[in-house]
């Protein structure tokens, strides 16, 4: 059993198979004060190396108190708040925290400095050929201590701690699995992968796609991918010099950037499968990077073309994602008292329910409205005289105007010729707060009294509205009391005469 599990574990170690310099002339500077460029570095040539002990080059303060974003502020992202505690830039012989680059986020980490500090590292960047780490000082870390611990030749310790082992295996877990994705249509659809993201834990990566997939050939290219991780093809890396003349490489799916003068040419290899220029940092071998395809894709319209996302995940995000899925199922099937394979018919019943009362309320509301309309169109108190009164509901409605203005239209339809009238209708909600709006109409057969009566109302209560012809509408803030507000509307439909 002891052979089984091992064969179905991801090596503890990289192979030493996994980097590969091809060019006989390219060698790993070893002078202690020399920055080894990016392409040639520990992260790059082991990606589960977790520790390193190395040397510093330089170390200056950082001139602004965020990290620089490389660059990429075309891309509009939050801007987090600024922190206060300072930065300083640490440039090392060698490191093991991968500065973002080509698509990959930056690792973060932790420093150790000859006296024991611990620094935190939280963001590396490339600059030029280099990579910058940049340290966080704690409060009881200072600048000029900073640059004492990492003077030039200085020994530092460079760990990824749990935290930033997490989210290396993550990045390598979803880098590697786009490189296969990125393959596999590529290959056997033929459709060539016009950008890419793995974006952050724990959303979803994409591949962008000249054109949707079916849900067909979706689980077709899953199937594929998932039958070489299978097979755990191995991965490796090849480095080399920069050809003199071609900077930019001119492959499918990434380029080298253009600022890059790091001068190393460097290409992952999926045995069998793959070859493509990239910095980022591989897990050697796609054993156990089970492919999670989101089976649609998600159209995206720009002025010049149209291309689709297909939405991928794999490793540690793979299990996040099932994580949240399965507690949101199992909170939902909770509610819905069921089992979770009943979920969806559960739903689609009340959303039936819920519309067949929604169309019950409407009946019953148009017949209510008539029935209070001809209640109050017969309310003449004397024959052939005006009728003028205030009548105010309480109604825990979501449209409570539109229930009062049904009242209006019915009224006009049972009000006997030529009898000239004024309505002020209101309607509060059952429990009132400070906040609780109560909606008030007016409507009558005389503009002129109708926009009078709204006048009033705008100065005596503080309503808000307005209208035109024969209807005025206002919106009252707070507890309406009979007591108070409805004596305010009694008062000003006094000085109505017709
Ligand atoms: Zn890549």
């Amino acid at each position: 059993m002891a052979a089984a599990t091992a064969t179905l574990s991801p090596p503890r170690t990289t192979p030493p198979t996994y980097h590969r310099i091809v060019s006989p002339t390219l060698t790993i500077p070893t002078d202690p004060l020399q920055s080894i460029p990016v392409g040639l570095l520990a992260c790059q040539r082991d990606p589960l190396l977790s520790e390193l002990a190395t040397t510093a080059v330089s170390c200056r303060e950082s001139q602004s108190p965020t990290v620089p974003s490389n660059g990429r502020e075309g891309k509009k992202k939050k801007t987090p708040p600024t922190p206060s505690a300072p930065l300083v830039e640490v440039i090392l012989h060698d490191t093991i925290i991968f500065p973002e680059g080509g698509g990959q986020p930056s690792d973060v980490g932790i420093l150790t400095s000859a006296d024991g500090e611990l620094w935190d590292v939280v963001e590396a960047k490339r600059h030029g050929g280099h990579a910058v780490h940049y340290v966080r000082l704690k409060p009881q870390q200072n600048v000029d201590q900073a640059l004492k611990a990492f003077s030039p030749g200085a020994l530092v310790g460079v760990s990824l701690g749990e935290e930033g082992s997490k989210r290396r295996l993550d990045h390598a877990s979803m880098h590697t699995s786009q490189h296969l994705l990125s393959a596999v249509l590529e290959n056997k659809l033929d459709i060539p992968t016009l950008a890419w993201s793995i974006t952050t834990h724990p959303g979803p990566g994409y591949v962008e796609i000249p054109r949707g997939l079916s849900p067909d050939e979706i689980a077709f290219v899953q199937d594929e991918c998932n039958k070489l991780v299978f097979e755990g093809r191995s991965v490796h890396v090849e480095v080399e010099e920069l050809d003199a003349e071609g900077r930019v490489y001119t492959g499918t799916s990434v380029g080298i950037p253009q600022d890059y003068t790091g001068g190393v040419k460097r290409t992952v290899i999926i045995d069998g499968i793959d070859r493509n220029p990239c910095c980022g940092t591989h897990a050697p071998t796609i054993h156990n990077l089970q492919l999670f395809l989101f089976p649609h894709t998600e159209t995206l319209s720009r002025s010049t073309a149209t291309s689709v996302r297909l939405y991928f995940l794999s490793g540690p995000r793979m299990l996040a994602h099932l994580t949240s899925s399965h507690t949101l199922l199992t909170a939902t099937a909770g509610i819905m008292s069921c089992g979770a394979p009943s979920v969806p018919e559960r739903v689609q019943q009340v959303v039936d329910e819920r519309k067949k009362a929604t169309k019950r309320v409407e009946d019953l509301e148009a017949e209510l409205a008539a029935s209070i309309a001809s209640e109050l169109a017969s309310t003449t108190s004397g024959q052939g005289r005006a009728i003028v009164l205030h009548k105010h509901r309480t109604d825990d409605s979501t449209n409570a105007l539109g229930f009062l203005s049904a009242i209006t239209t019915a009224f006009s339809t049972k009000i006997k010729e030529g009898v000239p009238f004024l309505l002020v209708l209101s309607s509060s909600p059952s429990a009132q707060t400070g906040t609780s709006t109560t909606v008030v109409l007016i409507f009558g057969s005389d503009d002129k009294k109708v926009k009078e009566v709204g006048d009033a109302l705008k100065a005596k209560l503080n309503v808000k509205g307005g209208g035109k012809g024969s209807r005025w509408s206002g919106k009252f803030t707070g507890v309406w009391k009979e007591a108070k507000e409805g004596q305010a509307v009694a008062s000003a439909l006094e000085s109505v005469q017709f």
